[in-house]
């Protein structure tokens, strides 16, 4: 760490994550508890990533492949770059580490889009960079002209997360496109596109795009989402080889274990998998969707697997009596929407569980 990096420790808040599932089967005493929280997959992990596990279980006394060539070869092929343009991370949160270790330093700027994904600014607060905070304009949606107007030669970096978590909105191609155009070169632009698959938009663009024609854009990727991989840890950056390359160095060589690559790199292709993930995901988001409506409730339209719903002023008291009977889902207050919950889509059963609970609760 740099001297500045050092002080500002004291003031990182270190990320809290929903309650585990075995913390609350314990306090309450319940078999089943319901998590809505942490935008996982309901369905479980691929069954080819999981086939993919034990058959490398073996290999267990051997070092993990430090080049991750399999995993970047697969990912090329899929997704039309090379496998120089990927870096693969232990889970997506490593990748945002990395990256504000290799670009950021005391005295820079990081522009985040707030209310997102808090991991932005603990990784600038690490370096003992500034955050400035662009607020989401009406409905959530992105404040292009905000965005343009926080930038200054101190910027280094720009957090983009579409679709934006906790929101469910996203930044429409042609506007991500205009700011690319109008944005400094020296600047670095995360789009974080954890929850891309999810997203359903025709202008919808997970940046890839703007990675193939050389912008100075690093894609986030993970596992742990669609491909139900969160336990094992495992994403992806993708950029343009020196943006790669400047990355590599602070990497530590074995970060992503052997059975994490090759679960990932099975996981890409179980077309099985991902096609009934997409359908209940799509499915259970109209039924969350339809029964909050008939609850008077109104939400987020959202290009991903969680729904944020306006509760109001007792969102907080809804979010702790859910909690008591088994439920959990993230309040709003942790990005300042005190008035809102985030509830991630779950199964057909798990969605009607947490709507009839908030139904006898308000
Ligand atoms: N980006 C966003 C927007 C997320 O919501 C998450 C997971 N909560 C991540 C990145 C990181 O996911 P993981 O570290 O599990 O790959």
């Amino acid at each position: 760490f740099n001297v500045k990096a050092r002080e500002t420790l004291q003031h990182l808040t270190p990320y809290t994550p929903g309650k585990p599932i075995w913390e609350l089967q314990a306090e309450l005493g319940l078999p089943n508890i319901i998590k809505l929280a942490s935008n996982e997959n309901p369905l479980g992990p691929s069954p080819r990533a999981l086939d993919a596990i034990a058959g490398s279980l073996h290999d267990l006394h051997r070092y993990p492949d430090a080049s991750t060539s399999r995993l970047r070869q697969s990912l090329a092929a899929k997704l039309e770059l090379s496998p120089d343009q990927f870096i693969i991370s232990n889970g997506g949160d490593e990748l945002i580490t990395l990256l504000s270790e290799t670009f950021l330093e005391t005295g820079d700027e990081v522009i985040i889009c707030t209310p997102s994904f808090s991991e932005y600014e603990f990784g600038a607060h690490l370096m003992g960079a500034t955050v400035v905070q662009v607020p989401l304009g009406e409905n959530f949606q992105f404040d292009i002209d905000a965005i343009v107007g926080a930038v200054n030669e101190l910027t280094k970096l720009l957090c983009l997360c579409s679709p934006n978590n906790p929101t469910g909105t996203y930044l429409p191609r042609g506007i991500l496109h205009h700011l690319l155009d109008v944005l400094p070169k020296h600047i670095v632009v995360l789009m974080d596109a954890a929850y891309s698959q999810f997203a359903t938009a025709s202008d919808y663009t997970d940046g890839l795009e703007f990675v193939r024609a050389g912008y100075p854009v690093i894609v986030l990727q993970t596992f742990s989402k669609l491909y139900g991989l969160a336990g094992i840890r495992v994403g992806y950056g993708a950029a343009p080889e020196t943006i790669i390359r400047q990355i590599a160095k602070v990497k530590e060589p074995f970060n992503v274990n052997a059975l994490a690559q090759a679960a990932a790199a099975a996981a890409l292709y179980d077309t099985e998998h991902v096609r009934l993930t997409l359908e209940a995901n799509n499915r259970g988001k109209l039924q969350l969707y339809q029964g909050f409506q008939e609850l008077g409730l109104s939400c987020v339209e959202s290009m991903s697997n969680f729904v944020l719903v306006d509760i109001g002023p007792d969102a907080k008291r809804v979010y702790e009596t859910l909690l008591a009977r088994g439920i959990i889902v993230r309040f709003g207050g942790i990005w300042n929407l005190p008035h809102y919950l985030r509830i991630s889509v779950g199964t057909r059963e798990e969605n009607a569980a947490l709507l009839k609970e908030i139904a006898s609760i308000m």
